[in-house]
């Protein structure tokens, strides 16, 4: 028999599609991936030969587990850089993908009893974080009306005597919502009162179009001592496989959530550690080159959204995903995903999993054509369902 704490746990859907799309794929399906949750675009070549050069110069044992010293000096040098925070190398990690540094760090915060605020819709994994962490995610619902911002009041009425932590993810996935330096200084007004911890979800911040996406710990600094930011190179160095994100915030977590690395995962892997320096060290040129291509993708697909009748959207300020309402076509939207697969070959993400069970998302991630294509089957399998 499996464990209670495992048997509550879901399968993730953004997984789980994604997986299907190329399935069928594989099968010489021609699927239009609009599931995928990660660049199309190749890792930079820099990068991988800073891998290649890490494996013939034998840099392929254990390194300290929580990263090398120079990968975390160059993440202090991009967080002051980029988002204008300072912290000195002890209060950062190197984790096996941003996932496993929120991960770690439910675990560190958190415990039975507890209550964390997740804004709603959300990413997938942090509900199922948080329960595996003993404590009860609490939705913070944000409404399309307001862009699917969070506001301070909204987390202020969430607030009990049990709740010890605040989720932050601007640029959110799966909306694509930015939180300006008003909002996240209101948020960290009551988050302070409160006494909270905020856990800042910050990596899709160099993906935003039009605007900047600030850092909590940067625009309020006054909570910054209870910020944790999680951050990767994921998605701006489309590095997803290569699994390597970070945290930075205060010394005795982030050593707390060492000594969790130490007996479960050890090190990120080495090689990829390597890669990562080439891509925070490296010529940006190709960063904000993949950025401007995803803000070109991202204004052809709201001009598509915006010509097909019977659904509704909020235009995307970051990350590369639109979540779009498709209540009126009657559907559930497990239902909605499992047919526009099945039927009209374009993966997508059901809303359910996301805690919107009438939406679902829409990624931007993949090359023009494609989308285009997409887009074409999209409106005509929507025509079918709604007259
Ligand atoms: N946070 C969010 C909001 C995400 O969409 C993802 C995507 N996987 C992650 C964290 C984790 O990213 P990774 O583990 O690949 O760094
Ligand atoms: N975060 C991406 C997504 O939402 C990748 C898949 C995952 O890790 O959930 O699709």
């Amino acid at each position: 028999m499996l464990s209670e704490r495992i048997r509550a746990v879901h399968p993730s859907p953004t997984l789980r599609f994604t997986a299907l799309a190329r399935e069928l794929q594989s099968q010489g399906k021609k699927v239009v991936n609009l599931a995928a949750g990660e660049p199309d675009f190749d890792t930079p070549e820099p990068i991988k030969a800073a891998a290649i050069r890490a494996i013939q110069e034998g840099f392929t044992k254990y390194t300290p587990s929580s990263g090398i010293p120079e990968l975390k000096a160059a993440i202090v040098s991009t967080l002051a850089r980029d988002r204008g925070l300072a912290y000195r190398p002890e209060q950062v990690m190197v984790t096996c993908g941003a996932k496993q540094a929120l991960f770690n760090l439910f675990q560190v915060l958190v415990q039975p009893g507890d209550e964390v605020l997740v804004p709603s819709p959300y990413w997938v994994s942090y509900p199922e974080m948080v329960r595996l962490a003993g404590a009860t995610p609490v939705e913070v619902r944000t409404e399309p009306s307001d862009k699917f911002r969070l506001s301070a009041e909204a987390v202020s009425k969430a607030c009990t005597p049990k709740t010890r932590c605040l989720i932050l993810n601007s640029p959110s996935n799966p909306t694509g919502a930015v939180l300006g330096e008003q909002s996240l200084k209101e948020i960290a007004r009551v988050a302070q009162a409160k006494g909270l911890w905020i856990i800042s979800d910050e990596i899709y911040s160099q993906l935003v179009y039009g605007g900047k996406a600030p850092s909590i710990a940067a625009v309020a600094p006054e909570v910054a001592p209870k910020t944790l930011v999680v951050d990767g190179v994921s998605k701006a160095y489309a590095m997803t496989g290569w699994r390597i994100g970070y945290m930075a915030g205060p010394a005795e977590v982030v050593e707390a959530a060492g000594r969790l690395q130490d007996h479960s995962t050890s090190n990120p892997a080495s090689i990829s550690q390597k890669a990562a320096l080439a891509a925070l060290t490296g010529d940006p040129a190709s960063v904000r080159e993949m950025a401007r291509e995803f803000g070109r993708r991202r204004d052809l697909l709201v001009r598509r959204l915006a010509g097909i009748p019977g659904i509704s959207f909020v235009e995307p300020e970051g990350a590369f995903y639109c979540f779009v309402d498709i209540s009126k076509s009657g559907l559930k939207s497990s239902v909605f995903s499992e047919r526009l697969l099945q039927e009209a070959l374009v993966a997508s993400i059901p809303g359910d999993g996301f805690g919107w069970d009438h939406y679902v998302r829409l990624s931007f991630a993949v090359g023009s054509e494609a989308l285009e294509e997409g887009m074409n089957r999209f409106q005509k399998f929507i025509g079918s369902l709604i007259s």
